[in-house]
Formats: structure tokens, sequence, C-alpha cells
């Protein structure tokens, strides 16, 4: 039988008093090292967040480059994600705006036969409702990737059947397939994604954004 944990915080869990602050919250994800026993390049999470957002992306997890330089969504995936969204950099970046909260704070490595690992399991579960209370301006959530997707909606659709069905989940969630290169092949196949979910979404952001 392993050993039992009795309260308190798990190992690696810096905690959080209930009457903490959301940048008090956020602080204390930075110092979480949790899961570092199965972080290949170690703990470094990563977010993006003030209490005055109004557009918050659960998005699925840093990437190397993110995980270098400290910075979420600066690759290849964020370029097509702020072209999706309609937003610049500026705007992008503006933490005021837009946060950004992933499924896993953490780069989680890569799978054996190639392709990103999932976010790692400990992550949303732990940090989420610690966060998303505090953060009290938000009118919009997108769902970035199907992890994402399927820990706040449930399981059951196909990513593309959610993603065609956005309608459903508005108007305060967006379910959208993951930035990466792959996307394009598969919007390729779904030629209603550009047509029809994009613009959708667009508008879904700016009213969000606005005032
Ligand atoms: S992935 Fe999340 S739970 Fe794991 S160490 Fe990083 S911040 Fe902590």
């Amino acid at each position: 039988m392993g050993v039992t944990q009795r309260g308190g915080p798990p190992p690696g869990d810096p905690g959080l008093p209930a009457d903490a602050t959301l940048m008090e919250a956020a602080k204390a994800a930075h110092a979480c090292t949790l899961c570092a026993p199965h972080l290949p390049l170690g703990p470094r999470p990563i977010h993006q967040l003030h209490p005055e957002a109004r557009l918050l992306i659960t998005s699925q997890a840093p990437g190397t480059k993110a995980h270098l330089s400290g910075i979420p969504f600066e690759d290849a995936s964020g370029e097509r994600l702020r072209d999706w969204l309609g937003l610049d950099r500026d705007r992008f970046f503006d933490p005021r705006q837009v946060a950004i909260l992933p499924m896993s704070m953490c780069y989680p490595g890569r799978l054996p036969r190639g392709g990103d690992a999932p976010p790692r399991p400990e992550c949303a579960p732990l940090w989420h409702p610690r966060i998303l209370p505090r953060l009290g301006n938000v009118r919009l959530r997108l769902l970035v990737g199907a992890h994402a997707i399927r820990f706040v909606l449930g399981p059951g659709l196909p990513l593309a059947e959610r993603v065609a069905r956005y309608g459903d989940s508005l108007p305060t969630h967006f379910p959208l397939p993951h930035p990466s290169w792959r996307t394009l092949v598969w919007a390729k196949r779904n030629p209603w994604f550009d047509t029809q979910v994009i613009p959708a979404l667009r508008r879904e952001v700016s009213r969000a954004l606005a005032g």
C-alpha cells in the first residue's frame, strides 16, 4: 500500500491561502514544482494573468520555445492563434485584456513515438480552481485543443463536432482546435472552419474585449 496524504498540499505544491489575490495565486503557481519528476526540462510554470482580463485562453501546454522564453504562444502556433482571433501581438500579450492559463503550465515533454506529450494531469485540477474564481472580469473563455475542451465541457463529442457546434457553448465558451501545423491539414478537410468558425470567433473575441 502506498503512503496516504492526510490533509495539506501535496509535496511540490506551494499552497495558497483562501484570501489570496489573483496575483498572489499567480505567484504561487510560478513556484509550483508538483510534478517535477515528470518534466524533462524541469518546472517552469507559464501563464499570463491579470484581474482585468476579459478574454481567457485555456490552452494545452507550453512548447519548448515558450519554456525557454517564459512567454506563452511565442511560436508559430501563437502566430496562427493570433490570426484566428484577429488580435495583434500588443493586444494578445496585454494581460489586462487576455489571460492565458494552460491545462499544463509547464512543458510536459514529448511522447516516445513523437509529438507533444499531453498536459500534466495534475495541473488543471490543482490550479484552475484556485485561479479562475479570481479572474472576475472574463467574458469569454477559449478552449484551445481537445484536452481543454474535454476538461471543461466534458467528454463525448469528437473535436470536429465540438468546434462545428461552437454556438452550443456561447456566449461563455468557444471550443477550438490546437493551432499547430497539423490543424492546417485538418482545416483543409473541414473548410467550414475558415469560412464559418473563424469569422464567428473574431466577432466573439471583439465583443469580449469591447468597452
Ligand atoms: S505542470 Fe502545473 S502542477 Fe506540474 S509543476 Fe508545473 S505548474 Fe505545477
